[in-house]
């Protein structure tokens, strides 16, 4: 039998006193800045009145939070469109919602291809959410949000709201910076998320205490090129090391990671914040993308394989245990077998613990997708090289931690292997170990006893 949404009293009066009585269901692709929009999206929604569903087939009101970083997604987008197709003709009152980055970029080719669409909402317009699934409760009308705030002059007024009142956990995501300034060659997000824009140092501190008040241990600060932060702030320019110094100020935290740095913007200042602030991690992903210059001159990449060297040199003598990782695109246009083997002896060289490795996907409207393409089948085999080759490397330094004492923060019993907890180490390794689940939340200290390509198996000493 089909669910109605219904809202208690007149349809017609909306009342944000009345909540709505139904439930939502969020479908997430995409990096962790969507992971954090898809948890304000559930926070905007159970504000309504609505609870949780467990599939969309059980849910009267749906989002799909896109990602267009790739081709990939993208396609999963639209077929999931398609099975609520069905859904929506068996129950039309239904709401039906398209977020994220292909909402930004392709709203009228996903309402064109989905009529049955309610309504299309913008990176920058998450908080709009509420409005347009209550208009689209009493209208049935669709809408899109789009708009992208421009950075205003030097000052920066126009960062999104958000709900902060939500229930603790151990972990939490924590945007400290929107869109991007870098415009790589092959890359979407600038045109999904727009200009670079920093939340006010004041927001970010009050987020993290209200998160550490509720119990939250660790955070993760998040921006496209995160350590650019600060520029453009009406209280004036503060570097980012000034901010994660700040947030390990905040009582009750006691972790702090950050993603993604890039390579240009890392200064000493932060490599001595890392070395000198106890609550800051031993860990750094810094994408490198490619190991030949002229590869990353035409990414539009703006440092060189020896200057990402320079920072990894200054990491690893400030914090010699430091956990490294990385980003690697293959068969980006143009790329020769000698620029190829140029970034398999960058992994040699770097030996990161651990790397995303991806083949390049052209992005319409950006300028690597105008250039001569390589061929797929060559991409593909070396995509399954470079990925070889880093399974060597990781399994190799996995192994040799083992007999290495770490700190790991309890999350709780293992998904993957039953009877053991799991947590990460500071240098953002992933152990699993026998122990009692009251643990959860609290940090222990265990020692490796094997090695596996996913991290550690470990006692607790
Ligand atoms: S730094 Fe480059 S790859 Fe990263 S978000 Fe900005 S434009 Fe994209």
């Amino acid at each position: 039998m089909s669910q109605t949404l219904i809202r208690p009293g007149s349809l017609s009066v909306l009342d944000r006193s009345q909540k709505i009585n139904g439930t939502y269901y969020i479908q997430t692709w995409g990096c962790q800045m969507n992971e954090e929009d898809s948890e304000q999206i559930a926070l905007c929604l159970a504000d309504l009145g609505l609870t949780q569903a467990a599939t969309p087939k059980q849910a009267q009101v749906v989002v799909l939070n896109t990602c267009s970083v790739r081709k990939k997604p993208e396609d999963k987008a639209f077929s999931f469109l398609g099975e609520l197709r069905e859904l929506k003709r068996a129950r039309p009152d239904m709401v039906i919602g398209v977020a994220g980055c292909m909402a930004q970029i392709r709203a009228d080719e996903i309402r064109r291809r989905n009529p049955f669409v309610d309504f299309v909402v913008g990176t920058a317009q998450v908080a709009q959410i509420q409005g347009l699934v209550e208009d689209a409760i009493q209208t049935r009308k669709f809408q899109k949000r789009l708009e992208l705030p421009e950075r205003k002059g030097t000052v920066v007024t126009d960062v999104p709201q958000r709900l902060l009142e939500r229930p603790g956990k151990l972990k939490a995501f924590v945007p400290i910076q929107y869109g991007c300034d870098k415009f790589c060659s092959f890359c979407i997000v600038p045109s999904t998320r727009g200009r670079e824009r920093s939340r006010p140092t004041a927001h970010i501190i009050e987020e993290v205490t209200k998160l550490a008040a509720l119990g939250t241990k660790e955070v993760t600060l998040l921006g496209q090129t995160v350590n650019s932060y600060g520029k453009n702030l009406a209280e004036g320019r503060v570097p980012f090391a000034q901010l994660l110094r700040a947030v390990a100020e905040v009582p009750g935290l006691e972790r702090i990671r950050y993603t993604s740095p890039y390579p240009r913007d890392f200064k000493r200042d932060l490599i001595d914040t890392i070395r000198d602030v106890p609550e800051v991690m031993e860990h750094c992903h810094m994408p490198l993308q490619a190991g030949d210059d002229g590869l990353l001159a035409r990414m539009k990449r703006l440092y060189t394989l020896e200057s990402y060297a320079e920072i990894v040199g200054h990491l690893r003598d400030a914090v010699p245990d430091i956990g490294l990782t990385t980003d690697i695109i293959v068969g980006f246009p143009g790329e020769t077998d000698s620029e190829f083997q140029g970034t398999l002896a960058a992994m040699e060289r770097f030996q990161f613990d651990g790397a995303y490795m991806f083949k390049y996907s052209p992005r319409p409207n950006t300028p690597a997708a105008e250039l001569p393409q390589v061929d797929q089948k060559v991409a593909e085999n070396r995509l399954a090289e470079l990925i070889k080759v880093q399974t060597e490397i990781t399994l190799q330094r996995n192994e040799a931690q083992i007999g290495k004492s770490f700190e790991v923060l309890v999350e709780g019993p293992s998904p993957k292997d039953r009877g053991s907890l799991q947590g990460y180490s500071r240098c953002f390794r992933m152990l699993h170990f026998c122990g009692d689940e009251k643990l959860q939340g609290e940090k222990v200290t265990v020692e490796a006893v094997s090695s596996h390509l996913w991290g550690l198996r470990a006692k607790i000493v």
